[in-house]
């Protein structure tokens, strides 16, 4: 009803229409992605795109910048509250629960698609982005989170941008270190309150970790000297981040310790990790995951262990840069019309065959061929018809000309 009749609607802001070049670098890193992950043995799912609004909301948390600002949340027609999802593990972590994926733990799995997140559009954040996620459930031991870890890395080598991109590790401890430093950290920061971002008193009470992953400049120097989590370490917890990081030393994973290093979410215990890059300005976090040994709780289930991460697409396909589109094996180029026919049974044969193949039989007969040299593919194959007999010429080197003659006779 805002729009005028006649008038084009716009897309919505922050969405995006990935066409050419952009998107052959999308599904090159969505290409690579499911190659490793087939690799590391990673089961395939697809999960829906919307939720109960309460799925999020109580395995995310509360009071986190997803939860509290950025859910696309709306009420169906039933009246049940609805949200679009933010992230991927929330209903993967819902669904191991109700669909009885408990009985194939540990449980590998990857998945990739839209999420949505209401945000401020800028380059590398969108409303409707696109994530690569791989998680992996019911498997508490450190080497789960080397595994994973070791995934990502091959992934972003073989994507051909692991240069530059760089691995920070931290761990969150188990429950009692984390609630011991975050008492900590909120003793730290009351006594130096007023003098914090807004935001930050506002996390003080709420989410103190959250006051260490501040950008604001008001609260850097009050995070470089505050409490670091080494200090409250459990034994276990210290053993346990000691393992995964010997782990990942033997696997060739390079990585850097990053004591401030937390997640945005609520979930997270132990390992988190963040590969990093500065050729992307602020938006410079391209993976991120952690273990989340008490998710499965807040949603009701079995305490179960799992550690998972999530990559940005578009955030990858930028790193990866323009991918030109490949050329056609074959142009079969109809310079006579009477020979379509002829032209048509050849395309499906080296179609059959595996060859791409692209049809020139539009436009003047004559300027057709022109047309097909400067398309750039790797050969032609030419119908034409003079006096009433059909025939075909083929542009190629000999080993190609070959297997086409033989192919579509
Ligand atoms: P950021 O600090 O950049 O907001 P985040 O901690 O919210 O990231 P996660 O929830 O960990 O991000 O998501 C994992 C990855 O998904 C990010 O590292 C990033 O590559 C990508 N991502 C997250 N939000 C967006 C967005 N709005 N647009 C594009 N990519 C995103
Ligand atoms: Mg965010």
């Amino acid at each position: 009803m805002s729009n005028p009749a006649g008038k084009t609607p716009q897309a919505i802001r922050g969405t995006q229409d990935i066409f050419g070049a952009d998107a052959e670098a999308f599904a090159f890193v969505v290409e690579t992605f499911e190659r490793v992950r087939k690799l590391y043995r990673f089961r395939r799912v697809e999960m829906p795109v919307f939720e109960r609004t309460e799925v999020f909301a109580r395995s995310i948390g509360e009071t986190t910048d997803i939860v509290s600002k950025e859910m696309y949340s709306f009420e169906d027609r039933g009246g049940e509250s609805l949200t679009l999802r933010p992230e991927f593990t929330a209903g993967i972590a819902r669904a191991f629960i109700t669909d009885g994926w408990q009985q194939h733990a540990p449980l590998k799995v990857a998945t990739h698609g839209p999420l949505f997140r209401y945000e401020r559009p800028q380059k590398g954040r969108y409303r409707q982005f696109h994530q690569l996620d791989a998680e992996i459930i019911g498997a508490g031991e450190p080497q789960a989170d080397v595994e994973l870890l070791a995934m990502a890395d091959q992934l972003l080598k073989e994507l051909g941008i692991a240069d530059g991109v760089t691995l920070h590790l931290n761990t969150l401890g188990d429950g009692n270190s984390r609630e011991a430093w975050r008492a900590a950290l909120v003793e730290h920061f009351r006594a130096v309150k007023g003098e914090l971002s807004d935001d930050s008193q506002e996390r003080l009470e709420k989410n103190p970790l959250r006051i260490l992953d501040s950008k604001d400049p008001r609260d850097k120097a009050f995070v470089a000297d505050a409490p670091k989590i080494d200090d409250y370490l459990s034994g276990e917890a210290q053993d346990f981040f000691d393992s995964v990081t010997a782990g990942l030393d033997a696997a060739g994973v390079a990585w850097e310790r990053d004591p401030a290093l937390v997640r945005g979410l609520d979930y997270y215990r132990h390992t988190a990790f963040e590969f990093v890059t500065d050729r992307l300005g602020a938006q410079g976090t391209v993976l991120g995951g952690g273990r989340y040994d008490g998710l499965m709780e807040s949603l009701g289930g079995a305490p179960t262990p799992a550690v998972g991460w999530a990559a940005g697409i578009e955030r990858l396909a930028m790193l990866v840069g323009e991918r030109g589109e490949a050329f056609a094996d074959v142009a079969v180029v109809v310079e006579s019309d009477e020979m379509l026919a002829s032209a048509i049974a050849a395309l499906g044969k080296l179609r059959a065959a595996g060859l791409s193949a692209e049809l020139h039989a539009s436009g003047s007969p004559r300027k057709r061929f022109d047309k097909a040299v400067r398309a750039g593919a790797g050969a032609i194959l030419a119908f034409d018809a003079r006096d009433g007999i059909g025939s075909h010429r083929i542009k190629a080197d000999d080993p190609a000309r070959e297997r086409i003659e033989a192919l579509i006779s």
